[in-house]
C-alpha cells in the first residue's frame, strides 16, 4: 500500500448546521485545536515534508465551516501551505449573512484569488432546511451563490440523492440555474460514513433513478455510482493500491504530535491503517459473503466496501481503531 499524500486537518471552526448525514458527525463541539496551534503545527510539518519526503503530496484543511477568524490572514496561511482551500471553498454551514454581507465576503474572496465556491442542496427550501437543521439555510446559500457569481467566482452545487430528495431534483435544479446560470450542478449518492449511516433506509435506488427526468439523470456520474447488483455482476471493483493519511489535530494528540518527528507520525498512522484493513477480508471476499446480487441501491465502490465491512464487524464483533472516522487521524485508501 503506497502512501501518496498527507492531509493535516484542524476541525476548529463551528458549523451553523446540523445535517442529518454529516460525515464529520458534527454535534456542536469542535474536535480541533486553536487556529494558531493548528497553523503552527502545519507549517512545521510542511517544512519537514519538503526537506525529507518531497514525493508526498501535502495538504492542509480547516473545518467544519469556512469561517476562519480573519479571512485575509487565513488565505495567506493557506497559500503558505499550498492548501486547495486557497482556490476552492465548500460553503456549507456558514453563518447567516444578508445580501450585502454575502457580496462583501465573495468580493473579498475573489480579490484574494479564490476561484470556486461549492454548495450542497439537500432538496427544495423547506426540506433542505429541515435536513440541514437550520431555518433559512437554503435562502442563505442561494444568496451566497448569486453573490459569488456576481463577484466573478465559479459556482458549483452538489445535490445528494436519496429516495426523499430525488423527486425534488428537477425543481431544485431549476431554482439553482435561475440563481446562477453557469453553475456546475452535479448529483451524487451520499455515503454511509459518519451520520450517513442514518440514510441507509432512504438510499437512492434504481426506482428513484427511473423517476428522474433524462436531463437530471445525466448529472449523476454512472461510472462512479452504480447499483449493488451491477458492481457484483460486472465484477467492477478496482483494487485500492494507494492511501492518503489524515492527521487530525485535536487537544488529546497535539502535544504528542508536536513532540514527534513527522516521520514517526506517518509510520504510526500507516500502522493504524494496516491494522484496520487486516481486520477485514478483501472487498471481493466480503462481496461474496454479504453482496445482494439483486440489490438495486446505489453505491460508489468505497461506500459499498464500507457497508460490507460494517456488516462483517457486526457479525464477528470486530473492534479495531476506525481509520475511516474523519474526526480522528486515519487514512483514506483509493
Ligand atoms: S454543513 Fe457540513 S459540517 Fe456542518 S453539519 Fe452539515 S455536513 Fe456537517
Amino acid at each position: 500500500m503506497e502512501t501518496r499524500s498527507v492531509l493535516i486537518q484542524n476541525l476548529c471552526v463551528p458549523c451553523a448546521c446540523r445535517c442529518r448525514y454529516c460525515l464529520l458527525s458534527w454535534d456542536g463541539r469542535p474536535v480541533g485545536v486553536s487556529w494558531e496551534r493548528g497553523a503552527e503545527y502545519a507549517l512545521r510539518f510542511r517544512a519537514w515534508q519538503r526537506a525529507h519526503r518531497p514525493e508526498l503530496r501535502f495538504r492542509y484543511a480547516f473545518g467544519y465551516a469556512m469561517e476562519p477568524p480573519d479571512w485575509r490572514a487565513a488565505l495567506s496561511l493557506l497559500r503558505a501551505l499550498d492548501s486547495p482551500q486557497t482556490e476552492y471553498l465548500q460553503c456549507d454551514g456558514m453563518r447567516m449573512r444578508d445580501a450585502a454581507a454575502c457580496a462583501a465576503l465573495t468580493e473579498l474572496l475573489a480579490s484574494e484569488g479564490v476561484k470556486r465556491l461549492n454548495f450542497t442542496f439537500y432538496g427544495l427550501p423547506e426540506y433542505h432546511d429541515r435536513f440541514a437543521g437550520r431555518s433559512g439555510d437554503f435562502a442563505l446559500m442561494l444568496r451566497m451563490m448569486g453573490a459569488a457569481a456576481a463577484a466573478g467566482l465559479s459556482v458549483s452545487a452538489g445535490i445528494p440523492l436519496t429516495a426523499e430528495s430525488a423527486p425534488q431534483a428537477d425543481a431544485l435544479i431549476g431554482i439553482l440555474r435561475g440563481q446562477a446560470a453557469g453553475a456546475h450542478i452535479f448529483l451524487f449518492v451520499p455515503h454511509g460514513e459518519g451520520r450517513g449511516a442514518r440514510l441507509q433506509p432512504i438510499r437512492f435506488s434504481e426506482d428513484d433513478l427511473a423517476a428522474l427526468s433524462a436531463d437530471t439523470a445525466r448529472l449523476l456520474n454512472r461510472e462512479l455510482f452504480r447499483p449493488e447488483h451491477e458492481w457484483l455482476s460486472e465484477d467492477a471493483f478496482t483494487e485500492e493500491t494507494a492511501r492518503t493519511l489524515l492527521v487530525s489535530l485535536r487537544p488529546d494528540n497535539i502535544g504528542r504530535y508536536a513532540a514527534m518527528e513527522p516521520g514517526e507520525l506517518i509510520a504510526e498512522i500507516e500502522a493504524l491503517d494496516d491494522r484496520y484493513y487486516a481486520a477485514f477480508p478483501t472487498l471481493p471476499a466480503l462481496a461474496q459473503r454479504y453482496g445482494d446480487p439483486a440489490g438495486t441501491r446505489f453505491y460508489r465502490q468505497r461506500d459499498l466496501f464500507h457497508h460490507y465491512r460494517r456488516l462483517y464487524a457486526a457479525e464477528h464483533g470486530v473492534s479495531v481503531y476506525d481509520v475511516t472516522d474523519e474526526r480522528q487521524s486515519g487514512s483514506r485508501r483509493y
